[in-house]
């Protein structure tokens, strides 16, 4: 069971920074989640949702773009 002992002096080695609510976690305590080859590590599994949440979004968002990349080329495409 992991108590939050861990307290500032063990940083580094092993502990990871929260991207949602930025607390210091130890990944082997932690919850992780893999995204784009990545490894993020979270204090909860409500950070955690809330992180595969935003990473849909993110994705979302990149598809979007490759869209506005194509739409683009096919505008080039018209004029030569
Ligand atoms: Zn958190």
């Amino acid at each position: 069971m992991a108590m939050l002992g861990a307290e500032g002096a063990m940083a580094g080695e092993g502990t990871s920074i929260d991207p949602i609510c930025g607390r210091r976690v130890v990944e082997d305590d932690a919850e992780s989640a893999e995204y784009r080859q990545k490894k993020y590590f979270f204090c909860s599994p409500g950070c955690r949702g809330r992180f595969e949440r935003k990473a849909e979004l993110i994705r979302v968002d990149e598809l979007a773009r490759m869209g506005a990349l194509f739409a683009a080329k096919r505008a080039t495409w018209g004029v030569a």
